[in-house]
């Protein structure tokens, strides 16, 4: 479809390779998180692309994310991070999705469709160590629920966990560890070595080494994105999401008007201001205060209520026009937002406000071609 409005999400699959490269440990694989369309990037373009930046595996949160996925041809080893959902087993075992399993009921199931299509599959046992979201709980449990596994003609490919605050919790992070670590001496007490254990999420890589065992997992840092605390600076992570626009319209208001709903941003003197059409339909949040965007090389306050699909911009006496690009997250001339900075202002996270970009806005990949 042809596209109209100039509103457009840039992806940058050299900072994703990169990122790959830069995050993955020298004793240990990498699995890409990409569920949530690759954190709103885009998920079959950032396997791609994760994959040739060294990453063994992808990991998303549906099977139906899986499959799509393999529709677009990704071969790579791929785990589905919960339980593949009842009716789903048969479909997600054809497509050679990797399973977790962490409960008696979810085991039958997989069994039950592995028995009808034939050899074993491996499969990852997920252990709740303490984020008490999904996992075997204790994780006290693993060995006899190891014997289900075997006698269920099923094999065990991995033993992960997942942590609760790796982004600022050391002592946290090392009880989930050390509870993992039990479980999986337990494990080899009883005859049973999983060939990949894994834990860690983009806090722990980045900060812990210790959580890396043989492979790391991460998600936000992939994508150049804060885990949480600003951790991720100085490490040389790059962002690979621009979001951009252009002015569509421009206004000189003298002092006194009030703009958008509710009036709420009343001008103190004559001023400039640009319509742009983004709104919180697109993503841009609507609780975000004090939010700026970058127009001519510079920062602008955004101006009175976001409105679902258009935003004002207060560019004061500044010399703006029709076409002007905006930016909202990225970089332009010597000044960049990042989602990090916009999340803040909306009282929320980076991940959030990437997965929260909408589909109406169009994807647009640069440096599809990774170097040779
Ligand atoms: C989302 C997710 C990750 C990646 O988390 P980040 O903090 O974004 O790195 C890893 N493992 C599991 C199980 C997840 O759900």
């Amino acid at each position: 479809m042809t596209r109209y409005r100039p509103t457009v999400v840039e992806v940058d699959l050299d900072a994703i390779r990169h990122n790959v490269r830069l995050l993955s440990p020298p004793n240990a694989d990498l699995m890409a998180i990409v569920k949530a369309d690759g954190y709103g990037h885009g998920a079959v373009a950032v396997s791609r692309a994760a994959l040739e930046g060294g990453a063994s595996r992808l990991g998303v949160a549906l099977v139906e994310e899986g499959l799509a996925l393999r529709e677009a041809g990704i071969a790579s080893p791929i785990l589905v991070l919960t339980e593949f959902p009842p009716g789903s087993e048969k479909e997600a075992l054809e497509a050679g999705l990797t399973p977790s399993v962490y409960s008696d009921d979810g085991l039958d199931r997989l069994s039950d469709a592995a028995r009808a299509l034939g050899p074993p599959i491996g499969v990852h046992v997920k252990l709740d160590t303490g984020m008490h979201r999904v996992g075997l709980w204790p994780p006290e449990d693993a060995p006899a629920f190891a014997r289900r596994i075997s006698d269920a003609g099923l094999e065990i490919e991995g033993v992960w966990t997942h942590f609760a605050d790796s982004e600022s919790d050391d002592e946290g992070t090392l009880v989930q560890l050390a509870r993992f670590r039990a479980a999986v001496d337990a494990l080899a007490a009883a005859g049973v070595r999983p060939a990949v254990l894994h834990a860690a999420n983009s806090g722990a890589t980045i900060r812990m080494p210790e959580t890396h065992l043989d492979m790391v997992r991460p998600g936000a840092a992939v994508y150049g994105l804060d885990p949480g605390g600003g951790i991720a600076e100085g490490l040389g992570l790059r962002a690979a999401l621009t979001w951009r626009s252009a002015v569509s319209m421009v206004k000189r208001l003298p002092a006194g008007e009030r703009l958008s709903y509710g009036g709420r941003y009343e001008l103190e003197r004559p001023s400039t201001i640009a319509t742009v059409p983004v709104g919180y339909d697109d993503g841009y949040p609507r609780t975000a205060r004090d939010a700026e965007v970058l127009i001519g090389g510079a920062r602008r306050p955004v101006a009175g209520t976001i409105t679902m699909d258009q935003i004002l911009v207060d560019c004061g006496d500044a010399d703006v026009g029709v076409g002007d690009e905006v930016v909202m997250i990225g970089a332009q001339g010597d000044e960049r937002i990042t989602a990090d900075e916009l999340a803040e202002r909306a009282g929320t996270i980076a991940r959030a406000v990437a997965t929260g970009i909408g589909t109406r806005v169009p994807r647009e990949i640069v440096s599809a071609e990774a170097p040779a």
